[in-house]
């Protein structure tokens, strides 16, 4: 086995659900080896010219500059401030500008001392990893992130080939995405790797071969840098506006994108209070991200009467215990320009605390809405929740399953619990191919109806609850035994998945 420290890789552990399922359901042969592993895995550079840095002088070196003039600059936005306390200097710095420098040290008012750093060509690891394409196109979203590697995305998009079966949407599996720290680079810059990357990605993508979509740290903007760059010099460029998805709504994007996986998670959350006759008006909730799912569950939940009573975040975490004003706090995290990291440190509205105590704080649903592997055996056993619902991908590990099972602590696993993404990218393609646009009210409940009745699914296989109701039959996917819900969602879309295998056959 692949090792990362001594330890089974991403992929390895991922697929022990995947080989558990395939064992219950008596899965062909031949089928499992399709599943196996990726049907691609290219890996890739891309380039981009990095511009000059400002970048902050120690105390100590500053001393050496204290009689250093200071500079005068005119045009305000020369100097654009990155999250990592770096300034990306523009060439209009120096228009109009009196600048005094020396060693190549800068003093800028109000800002202090700076050391310039020369910029040049700058190279990246790119990936896109396909993994299974017989229910339709690969899917799958775009992360920068300065920890992916090729194990990570390789799960990544195993687990799209799952979630795109259990959400019963035409499509397959796939995800990438550039080795980078997106913080420590200018808008301009990261512009510039997107079009390089889309650029070396041509053949690999389009509306019948493969979508991409937006991940951690990429957003609508990079969608639309992405569409332009794929669908440049195109003579039938609107034909392919499919090509991403989760695009802005004025571009092609579809009403209910951005709120979708944080929507989808709710609606699963929903379905297990109805179950278990637990009211969601007063529920503890904490989440774990507040980027795009994160931020949308929160205030999506507030909205029906729950109490975010914690958030933490890469870099902080905020709490209070009457509850969180989530509305203010997602415009202090993603509407002030001045915070770089968008970050809930800093807000006003509740107090800090550590991570460690983040996990220990007293609720009723934890949302982990971040990176995976968060939950692990230690955290699971501190954790003082009834349900963690998985918003990210990922996020527990095998040891924190075992913990939360032995500790009666529910999970909605997240090939179901974060599939509201995926679902209305597909509405979003949809759209696209037919030239149309839906109303949010329509997507919202074509969503719904597809969330709760899959999620009802999976529950009954977990429970061996065989039957047929008006929405749905749950008969021809329940394995006569009871198992627990993560190996029950594989089961469904592994069923799912092998139908196409044993009715269409194999290619060779
Ligand atoms: P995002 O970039 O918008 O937000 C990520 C959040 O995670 C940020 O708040 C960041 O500060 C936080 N974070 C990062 N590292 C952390 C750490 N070490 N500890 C605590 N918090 C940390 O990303 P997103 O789109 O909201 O995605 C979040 C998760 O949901 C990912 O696992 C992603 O794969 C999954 N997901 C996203 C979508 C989607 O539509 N965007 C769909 C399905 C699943």
């Amino acid at each position: 086995m692949a090792g990362r420290n001594g330890k089974t890789s991403f992929y390895d552990e991922a697929m022990e659900t995947f080989h558990r399922a395939a064992d219950l359901i008596k899965m062909d042969p031949r089928v499992r080896m399709e599943l196996e592993e990726p049907d691609f895995e290219h890996i890739f550079y891309v380039t981009v010219e990095t511009r000059d840095r400002l970048v902050p002088l120690s105390p100590d070196e500053q001393a050496k500059f204290r009689d250093l003039p200071a500079s005068d600059v005119k045009a305000a936005d020369a100097f654009e401030p990155l999250a990592n306390g770096n300034y990306v200097l523009h060439r209009r710095a120096l228009l109009k500008a009196d600048i005094t420098m020396r060693s190549g040290v800068m003093n800028i008012p109000g800002k202090g001392f700076f050391r310039i750093e020369k910029g040049g060509p700058k190279k990246f690891k790119a990936y896109r990893i396909q993994h299974n394409q017989v229910r339709g196109p690969y899917k799958g979203g775009i992360r920068y992130h300065k920890d992916v590697s090729l194990d990570l995305f390789k799960t990544l998009a195993a687990d799209m080939t799952w979630k795109t079966a259990i959400a019963e949407i035409p499509f397959g599996g796939a995800k990438g995405g550039i080795k980078i720290d997106p913080f420590n680079y200018s808008k301009e810059e990261i512009e510039h790797l997107t079009l390089r990357f889309i650029y070396k990605m041509k053949g690999l993508i389009g509306p019948y071969i493969d979508i991409p979509a937006p991940d951690v740290n990429t957003n609508g903007e990079i969608m639309a840098m992405m569409m332009r760059q794929f669908t440049d010099g195109e003579r039938e460029h609107h034909r392919l506006r499919g090509v991403v998805t989760g695009k802005d709504v004025r571009i092609g994007g579809s009403e209910g994108r951005v709120r979708a996986t944080g929507q989808g998670v709710v609606y699963c959350i929903e379905e297990w209070a109805r179950e278990h006759k637990f009211d969601l008006k007063g529920a503890r909730v904490i989440v774990q991200g507040f980027g795009n799912v994160g931020s949308n569950a929160a205030e999506i939940l507030a909205a029906m009467g729950a109490k975010i009573v914690a958030v933490n975040d890469a870099f902080g975490t905020i709490h209070a215990d009457a509850g969180l004003d989530v509305h203010a706090l997602a415009q202090h995290v993603h509407q002030n320009p001045k915070n770089l990291k968008k970050t809930v440190a800093g807000f006003t509205g509740g107090t800090a605390i550590s991570k460690d105590d983040f996990w220990g704080v007293e609720a009723d649903i934890c949302i982990p809405a971040a990176l995976g592997e968060e939950i692990d055996g230690p955290v699971a056993e501190r954790l003082k929740v009834r349900l963690v619902a998985e918003a990210a991908n990922g996020p527990t590990t095998r040891e924190g399953d075992r913990v939360l099972a032995a500790r009666k602590i529910e999970v909605i696993p997240d090939i179901i619990c974060n599939a509201g993404g995926v679902t209305v990218s597909y509405y979003e393609w949809l759209q696209n191919q037919r030239l149309e646009h839906w109303s949010e009210a329509e997507v919202n409940a074509r969503l719904e109806q597809a969330i709760k009745k899959n999620y009802a699914i999976i529950r009954d296989i977990s429970l061996n609850r065989p039957q047929r109701t008006p929405l749905y039959d749950s008969r021809p996917y329940c394995v006569g035994q009871q198992v627990d819900v993560r190996t029950a969602a594989m089961v469904l879309a592994l069923k799912r998945i092998e139908a196409h295998y044993l009715l269409e056959g194999f290619s060779q």
